[in-house]
């Protein structure tokens, strides 16, 4: 695996090994790796001839200062990962390469209101930062696929409707989750956590399946979201949200429709951390 830390390092390798003959996947990340962040590298390996992952924590996206204080790293860890799954090459550059002019602009696009509810709503400017670092990597990496994964649901809706709006020139590919053998959706986070408080974690997923199954038996889905909220605190969270909304709008619906695919979305706190995950009720 080749190791970039430069922009400029990076285009002038991609344009000596003219790139655009073979298809690039690109994986971003911010690094602290897991088996999440790996399956979006191995789908990218098994789709392109060049993969290309990146690490950098991007302070624009972060609404606090503390979780940005404390994002876990592990870079030689994380070097040894993506060596194992047969990464190409890694992007970590440094804050000037990718802002040269300063993080100070807003990108002008339309977002449907996609970035208003639920991690719009509890972390503003949180997908404002998210926009411009995808765009700035892509305008970089140039990439034929971009890899995301399901588990920042919204955050890959955002970012599809942003490549569509503003007419980009890569394919969205969307992974599923990985999830811990008790059902905890895999997230650096999750460094954070106690073991006990992992075993804890897991019931978000299991709270998501139950209501789940009582969306499919026909339960009304406010009784339903308000069912949840409360189990979750009562096992100590404290939940931000326990959202039932359409895939594509990302609005919230009352009634489970046929035909329309909706995802239950939820953001929790546990001690101090702050878990997000979803799950899918097909349509
Ligand atoms: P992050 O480093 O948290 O910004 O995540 C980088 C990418 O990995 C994003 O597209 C995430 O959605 C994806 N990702 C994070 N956790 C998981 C997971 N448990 N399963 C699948 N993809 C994940």
């Amino acid at each position: 695996m080749i190791i970039f830390k430069h922009t400029k390092d990076l285009v002038n390798y991609l344009q000596q090994i003219n790139y655009s003959k073979r298809s690039v996947g690109f994986v971003p990340t911010m690094g602290a790796l897991h088996q999440g962040h790996l399956s979006l590298v191995e789908t990218a390996k098994a789709n392109n001839g060049l993969v290309i992952c990146s690490i950098f924590v991007n302070p624009t996206q972060f609404n606090n200062q503390d979780d940005l204080d404390k994002y876990p790293s592990t870079l030689d860890k994380d070097i040894e990962l993506l060596e194992r799954v047969g990464c190409d090459i890694l992007f970590s550059p440094t804050f000037d390469d990718i802002y040269p002019d300063g993080a100070d602009y807003k990108i002008e696009v339309d977002l449907k209101g996609l970035d208003l509810l639920m991690e719009g709503a509890f972390r503003p400017g949180h997908f404002e930062g998210v926009v411009q670092v995808v765009k700035a990597f892509l305008d970089i990496v140039r990439p034929s696929q971009l890899y995301m994964g399901q588990k920042d649901f919204q955050q890959f809706t955002i970012i599809r409707q942003m490549i569509d709006s503003l007419k980009m020139e890569v394919e969205l590919v969307v992974v599923p989750i990985k999830r811990e053998a008790n059902g905890l959706a895999m997230s650096s986070r999750n460094a954070r956590l106690s073991e006990a408080n992992k075993s804890l974690a897991a019931a978000i997923y299991s709270q998501m399946l139950e209501a789940k199954s009582a969306i499919l038996a026909g339960e009304t889905i406010t009784v339903v979201q308000e069912s949840a909220m409360k189990a979750l605190e009562a096992k100590g969270f404290e939940p931000e949200y326990f959202d039932v909304v359409n895939t594509s709008t990302l609005l919230p619906v009352d009634k489970r429709k046929k035909g329309i695919e909706l995802v239950i979305c939820v953001a929790a706190w546990l001690q101090g951390v702050r878990l997000i995950d979803n799950e899918i009720i097909e349509g």
